[in-house]
């Protein structure tokens, strides 16, 4: 994979936000340090804040999350090698590419074509081969390769979607930010256990919000 394109100066300030911030796994950190988040922002105004702890506009009027964000959601993930991940809201591919590092298969699904196919050339370009970007509406899951051991969910939605719920393995983790859109949303840790599910509210998070169906755009 290429080398990140980044300053040693602005590597260590991006580091230093994303452990002030409350990122303390390791692993987590080492695929952060990893992923060039510069290759996920269009070259303009904002590609010289790409290392900085912001969201950033992507194409579609969709943004790339802020590195903490992004960081402390792989975080309550708590992923292993062996697997199986489902993103919804592929935006940029930076938050699956991270996702790509510590798992071994992931499938990241958005509703803009466009999005996808930037965000396919970009996995490409990096050579991540374990992971598949989908077109299609996320809030269904995505049947054909369920169940999995994590799902992230990179928009907000009201409530955790019920096929999302579904397609949750047992012993496995969802993570969703809950909340109207306009509005402070909340991040919501949700485990599925035996017997049903456990839910965890983590922080006030701010998303664009999960839409119904595939856009044409
Ligand atoms: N994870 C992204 C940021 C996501 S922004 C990154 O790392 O860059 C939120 C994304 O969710 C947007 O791209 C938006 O198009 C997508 N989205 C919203 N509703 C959706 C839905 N129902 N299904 C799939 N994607 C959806």
């Amino acid at each position: 994979m290429n080398a990140p394109s980044y300053t040693p100066e602005q590597k260590m300030q991006f580091l230093f936000a994303l452990r002030s911030r409350g990122l303390t796994d390791a692993r987590v950190l080492n695929a952060m340090e990893a992923v060039d988040r510069a290759q996920f922002v269009q070259d303009g105004v904002f590609k010289d804040r790409a290392y900085e702890d912001m969201p950033l506009p992507i194409a579609c009027g969709q943004t790339i999350s802020q590195p903490s964000v992004v960081g402390l959601m792989t975080q309550a993930l708590d992923l292993g090698p062996r697997h199986h991940v489902l993103e919804i809201g592929t935006g940029s591919g930076y938050q699956g590419a991270i996702l790509s590092h510590l798992a071994r298969r992931v499938f990241t699904v958005d509703r803009h074509k466009r999005l996808v196919d930037d965000a396919r050339a970009t996995f490409e370009a990096l050579d991540l081969r374990n992971i598949t970007a989908v077109t299609a509406d996320g809030s269904r899951g995505l049947p054909d390769q369920a169940p999995f051991d994590r799902i992230i969910v990179t928009a907000a939605a009201e409530d955790p979607p019920g096929p999302l719920l579904a397609q949750l393995k047992i012993g496995g983790i969802m993570v969703v930010p809950c909340g109207q859109a306009e509005t402070v949303q909340t991040l919501v840790k949700v485990v599925r256990g035996e017997d049903g599910f456990d839910y965890t509210e983590l922080r006030d998070v701010r998303f664009v919000p999960l839409l119904e169906g595939v856009s044409r755009d």
